[in-house]
């Protein structure tokens, strides 16, 4: 783990993910990595609120996490947790489509399915390997902090399960996605398209499917039968909405800018397609292959269009970051922290300019931030890690430390919390309240306790 913390570039970041990926695969543990991104969890969120409320689920209570994996997947897991791969929402041609799946998996909650582990899927005891995506892993390399780029609230993902459901239950979600759409006055035809397109799913072997529909069979009677249910509703034809279609073509544009290789990029969006979706991939495709002007004259292009769109400030920010232009890209992340306030990932990457940036009052600023971001999501080692290079800058030295071990802490990394909690102990005071964190810290990652067991496995 030490390793991650090598300076190392971009594009060696990302190949590297990819290879501790792939290892951790070829051990058999499930190794999956969540993408965190403002913009597109914003969108789902949206889509997916809607119909959690009208499946009578509280959406706070509800969370939704998206994977970076290629393969066609979406699954309830650990409790009430909905899980999308990027590989569906590449894959859907409509937002009916990906709203069908969600309105499917809304229904394995909210209709109480029990659910059978499946065998294929064992999982570790170990925390999934996790990674903030698209921009802040951008920004991660660029501060030479690889380690950084791994970790993020992982502990609600620790212990990711994939479940078969009977065809008995299979049959309601689908029924329940249909009324609950309809419920909303949206079309169900997205479900429908969605099975039929992959309907010849259905004549491969179990190992050749994509994990959707080896947990989900397609028969032909389940097909027929959620299409003639999703014309009962008579609501078929409704279109979705200009701004959903917008989303859609936004976030996909971004997820393919992010995942795919530059020239493949140029292939779908070609520089004769002027349209916004298209702007955007290439601006995300010209970074990645470094041609920071052409990236940003894209992006600048957008932003006059949307100069109050966040999500284009914070993309600007991290071409300028990636590029090494560091004090250009302080404005761009200000501003999309300006523009949509309260939101831990944009306030993470600002701070993280600031910190880089290192003028006067810049770590006041980016602590004031990243102590922001912490407070709506507080096991975000990913912050607590930027926290600890702010403190450590200031030679807040026993401040750090704790920092340090909270980062640690959250990507079930107990053996380094422990050490840490316990130098920073040391030097602080007792009786105050980091003092007594790092306490707690040192008791909940105690190695005698047999419940850390698995943490410590492996460990000298
Ligand atoms: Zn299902």
């Amino acid at each position: 783990m030490d390793d991650w913390k090598t300076p190392m570039t971009q594009r060696v970041l990302r190949h590297f993910l990819l290879a501790v990926t792939s290892l951790f695969l070829v051990a058999g543990a499930q190794a999956q990595s969540l993408i965190r991104d403002t913009e597109i969890e914003h969108t789902l969120r949206e889509w997916t609120d809607p119909i959690l409320e009208v499946a009578g689920l509280d959406p706070d209570n509800v969370g939704l996490y998206i994977i970076n994996d290629p393969s066609l997947n979406a699954f309830v897991a650990n409790g009430q947790n909905i899980h999308i791969h990027t590989g569906l929402i590449i894959a859907a041609e409509t937002p009916d489509q990906i709203k069908g799946v969600i309105g499917h998996e809304t229904c394995h909650i909210a209709c109480g399915h029990t659910v059978s582990r499946s065998q294929a899927a064992r999982v570790s005891s170990r925390p999934a390997l996790v990674s903030i995506g698209l921009g802040v892993l951008a920004i991660a390399a660029g501060a030479g902090d690889a380690g950084a780029a791994l970790i993020a609230s992982s502990q609600q993902f620790a212990a990711l399960n994939f479940f078969r459901h009977t065809r008995a239950e299979e049959a309601m979600a689908d029924q329940a996605a249909v009324s609950y759409l309809a419920e909303l006055g949206e079309s169900p035809r997205g479900l429908v398209e969605f099975f039929e397109n992959y309907r010849y799913q259905e004549v491969l072997s179990d190992a050749r499917r994509y994990p959707y529909f080896r947990a989900h069979p397609l028969a032909s009677d389940r097909i027929r039968t959620t299409r003639q249910l999703a014309e009962e509703t008579g609501l078929m034809d409704v279109e979705p909405d200009e701004k959903t279609v917008h989303e859609f073509d936004m976030m996909q544009a971004k997820l393919i800018g992010f995942l795919q290789p530059p020239t493949q990029v140029f292939r779908k969006y070609p520089t004769t397609d002027t349209s916004k979706p298209a702007r955007y991939a290439r601006a995300v495709a010209y970074m990645q292959a470094a041609d920071t002007n052409q990236a940003i004259a894209e992006i600048d292009s957008l932003i006059e269009e949307e100069p109050d769109n966040p999500y284009f400030h914070e993309l600007k920010g991290d071409i300028l970051f990636d590029s090494g232009r560091i004090a250009d890209a302080v404005p761009s992340h200000q501003r999309s922290v300006e523009l949509m306030p309260n939101q831990p990932l944009l306030e993470i990457r600002y701070a993280q300019t600031l910190t880089a940036r290192g003028d006067e009052g810049d770590f006041a600023l980016a602590e004031n931030s990243l102590r922001s971001a912490l407070l709506v999501e507080p096991g975000n080692a990913f912050a607590w890690r930027q926290l600890a290079i702010v403190m450590d800058r200031q030679g807040r030295t026993a401040e750090a430390q704790l920092a340090t071990a909270e980062s640690a802490y959250y990507i079930g990394d107990y053996a380094q919390a422990n050490s840490f909690a316990g130098r920073a102990r040391n030097d602080l005071d007792s009786g105050t309240p980091l003092y007594r964190r790092a306490s707690d810290i040192l008791a909940i990652t105690d190695p005698r306790l047999p419940e850390n067991r698995d943490f410590y496995r492996g460990r000298p």
